[in-house]
């Protein structure tokens, strides 16, 4: 029996991985993104209404994380078109919002939906460290981590079923995984750390598209630094799933050659 079931998730495995335009690596997908960004417009939405969106017209820090987050996505859109991959961005409906939470947290979900809690602008300090950590988040969203996550989860937690038969049979639960796949928790322990390879990819393209859009990576250390000392023992957020640890620095200091490559800085 145990024999069939490996050899089962096995054929999963085979049947459902499709290699990542952005990162060349193999993913587990049992979700389809179209399916995905279907769901993130929900959730996101909902999420909004039940939490204190900052408004971008009359606060300078809403106005700061939707210029950031508009010049990143500007950014990545170039990138990709130039190299003929525009459907990396494929279903993209950009928005970016600020909302009133002491958590220092932020998040992007399929197709493009973020959100960043103003606890995190105590860390980030400035506009620049803010381009890094949306350059992460959205790195970690169009390489599809957290639909390999949540791939991962309707494996081990329901059985390997699809998206749409998770939804109709059990949707409490499924709503759940879609939240925790992209870091949307609210309590602690809530949120899954993505794993150290997917960290790692992050940093690096995140590190890439925040210099593409005309911030300094190298902002990237003190604010990784900052993050570090800020961690203590009451970790929630970005926080607990994103340690920073003197490894991940010195990997961000490794690809900082090539990111100053992509730097160009807006002219004053
Ligand atoms: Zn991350």
């Amino acid at each position: 029996m145990k024999k069939i079931f490996s050899l089962m998730l096995l054929t999963i495995f085979f049947v459902s991985c499709t290699q990542n335009l952005v990162t060349g690596r193999k993913q587990l997908s049992l979700v389809s993104e179209s399916e995905l960004q279907t769901m993130a417009k929900q959730e996101y939405q909902s999420f909004l209404s039940a939490n204190t969106v900052v408004n971008a017209n009359s606060n300078k820090d809403a106005e700061m994380v939707r210029r950031v987050g508009t010049r990143i996505a500007a950014a990545i859109k170039t990138y990709y078109d130039g190299k003929g991959q525009t459907s990396v961005l494929e279903g993209y409906q950009w928005e970016f919002n600020l909302v009133d939470n002491k958590e220092a947290n932020a998040w992007c979900m399929p197709g493009g939906k973020v959100v960043v809690y103003t606890g995190l602008l105590s860390i980030t300090q400035n506009e620049a460290a803010l381009a890094i950590v949306l350059g992460h988040e959205i790195a970690h969203a169009i390489a599809q981590h957290g639909s390999e996550r949540m791939s991962q989860a309707l494996l081990q937690q329901l059985g390997g079923t699809v998206l749409q038969v998770a939804l109709a049979n059990k949707p409490a639960e499924t709503q759940n995984l879609f939240l925790t796949a992209y870091g949307v928790g609210t309590t602690v322990g809530a949120i899954l750390p993505f794993s150290r390879k997917e960290e790692t990819e992050a940093d690096k393209y995140g590190l890439y598209f925040a210099a593409m859009a005309g911030y300094n990576p190298q902002e990237a250390v003190p604010f990784w630094e900052r993050m570090a000392a800020a961690g203590g023992a009451k970790q929630i957020g970005f926080l607990s799933s994103h340690p920073s640890d003197a490894s991940r620095i010195t990997a961000i200091k490794a690809n900082m050659p090539q990111a100053m490559k992509y730097y160009k800085p807006m002219r004053k």
